[in-house]
């Protein structure tokens, strides 16, 4: 049993003012693992002052400086990977193939964010104006549970590439991973107050930092819904936002698609992480006239994926996060039945062999359109629905029909035929077959999918004011 104590301020590991505690479980057990004491608003201004003194240093620091801070915090995770891997696996039960992606992850976004740096022109010229990048001032970040470790480092290292201080609230569910987290980091040595960590819940220490005057920017990434709470409560100071929210990722498969390779990258785009992923590919649009064949071997496809616990390696779905959000994916799946969708495969209840653990059979329904909520609603479980399209500018507007914006998938053979689909889908990302995207590349969402992008240039941009000296 982890018992977690402390928050992290100041440069160190301290008791919050905050006494209520959250039960922490293992989702491929349902045994409860921890328990983890929250702070509470007072915490969060404990955390804010502290990174508001540590701002002034902060921001004079010279990009040299900010690079040494960036290589000392990836070689930190580096150095904690395996007690990181075996934390991420309790508390999420995830798939090896996710471990094996998110502590690395981890420590190459510091990479990342220190090459950006070396190659950012903090000072440029346009007429008689010298601009001058500066830092944004005092940061706060909010982050879900669905990629705890990832969603800390990209923040942080962010604040850092831009020389400003930050104070973060993770999700309440995912307390061990952050507190392996913050034990690595540490050891990184950061000036005291650049980094603070407030364990709590959204609506205590998540609003505190939507609304403290002394925050300037606010980097968010969650649900659609608590996106735009805390954008109409940052919007009284007028916090910078960066909003990643929620999806509904269509997957448009071309009729010149070869199914040898395409289907694989179907499943995998729409089951990552168990379904429990933003980008997730939900709705594969596929044309009448390969329907029948796509779906045969779809069923053949899920058929042979393994669901199961993190300690089978062969597990290529793990359970959903908690007992709720396994209700939620249940919920969805007899609601696809009601709405008159077909069941193709998958269904409702646990998979055969695994009575307990919050495991959902990975499910596929066909006949969906697009007015359904399973087709309009983000599930967030192994829940994919096929839609079918007569011909490319229908499947180019079911695609688009859609409030969200984050990723979509292109899938086929012709390069240049792909790439004009791409051009009309309005989402942040578009995947073409199988390419992974570069990790510098911007990411984030159109419409109600979020504000602004993060990584590479864009996301440093995104702490940054720019200054214009007239002379
Ligand atoms: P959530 O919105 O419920 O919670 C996210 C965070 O916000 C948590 O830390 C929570 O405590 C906090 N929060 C809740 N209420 C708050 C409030 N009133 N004020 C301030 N903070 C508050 O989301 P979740 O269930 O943890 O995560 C799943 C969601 O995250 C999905 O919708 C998913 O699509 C989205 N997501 C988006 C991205 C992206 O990059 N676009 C990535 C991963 C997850």
């Amino acid at each position: 049993m982890k018992i977690i104590e402390q928050i992290y301020v100041d440069g160190a590991f301290v008791t919050p003012h905050g006494a209520e505690r959250f039960d922490l479980f293992n989702p491929a057990t349902e045994e409860k693992i921890g328990e983890v004491r929250l702070g509470d608003a007072e915490d969060a201004r404990a955390a804010i002052a502290a990174a508001k003194r540590a701002f002034p240093a902060m921001r004079r620091t010279t990009p040299a400086e900010r690079i040494a801070m960036l290589h000392a915090l990836r070689d930190a995770v580096v150095a904690k990977a395996d007690a990181l891997n075996s934390a991420m696996a309790t508390e999420y039960g995830a798939p090896q193939s996710f471990l094996a992606f998110s502590v690395p992850h981890a420590s190459l976004v510091f990479d990342l964010a220190a090459k950006t740096v070396a190659n950012y022109a903090f000072t440029r010229r346009i007429g008689n104006a010298e601009v001058v990048m500066e830092p944004v001032g005092v940061a706060a970040a909010i982050t879900p549970w669905n990629s705890n470790i990832g969603f800390i480092c990209t923040k942080l290292a962010t604040a850092i590439a831009a020389g400003t201080t930050i104070v973060i609230k993770p999700s309440e569910m995912s307390a061990i991973q952050t507190q392996t987290l913050l034990e690595a980091l540490h050891e990184a040595g950061l000036p005291r107050g650049v980094l603070n960590v407030v364990n709590g819940y959204g609506h205590v220490v998540g609003a505190e930092l939507s609304r403290n005057p002394d925050i300037a920017k606010i980097t968010f990434t969650g649900s659609t819904a608590t996106g735009r709470t805390i954008m109409r409560t940052a919007a009284e100071t007028f916090k910078r936002v960066t909003l990643e929210l929620g999806g509904k990722g269509p997957q448009i498969l071309l009729d010149d698609a070869d199914l040898d390779r395409a289907i694989s990258h179907v499943l995998a785009s729409a089951f990552r992480n168990s379904g429990q992923a933003c980008i997730a590919g939900t709705r594969l649009l596929v044309s009448e006239r390969r329907h029948a064949e796509v779906t045969s071997r779809l069923v053949e496809a899920v058929a042979n994926l393994k669901t199961g616990p993190s300690s089978d390696p062969t597990s290529d779905i793990g359970p959903m996060v908690s007992a709720r959000q396994w209700e939620r994916v249940q919920s969805y799946i007899s609601l696809g039945q009601e709405e008159g969708a077909t069941l193709l495969v998958g269904g409702e209840g646990r998979p055969e062999g695994l009575n307990r653990g919050w495991f959902v059979r990975p499910t596929v329904f066909t006949g969906v359109t697009n007015d359904m909520r399973i087709a309009r609603e983000e599930i967030f479980g192994p829940v994919l629905s096929i839609l079918s399209y007569r011909d490319e500018d229908e499947a180019i507007a079911i695609a688009n029909d859609t409030d969200y914006g984050l990723q979509s998938y292109v899938l086929g053979t012709d390069a240049d035929h792909m790439r004009r689909v791409a051009r009309q889908l309005e989402t942040g990302r578009v995947i073409i077959n199988e390419a992974p995207a570069d990790p510098q590349s911007p990411f984030g969402g159109f419409k109600h999918s979020g504000i602004g992008r993060e990584f590479g240039p864009f996301g440093l941009e995104a702490f940054l004011e720019p200054k214009a000296i007239v002379s």
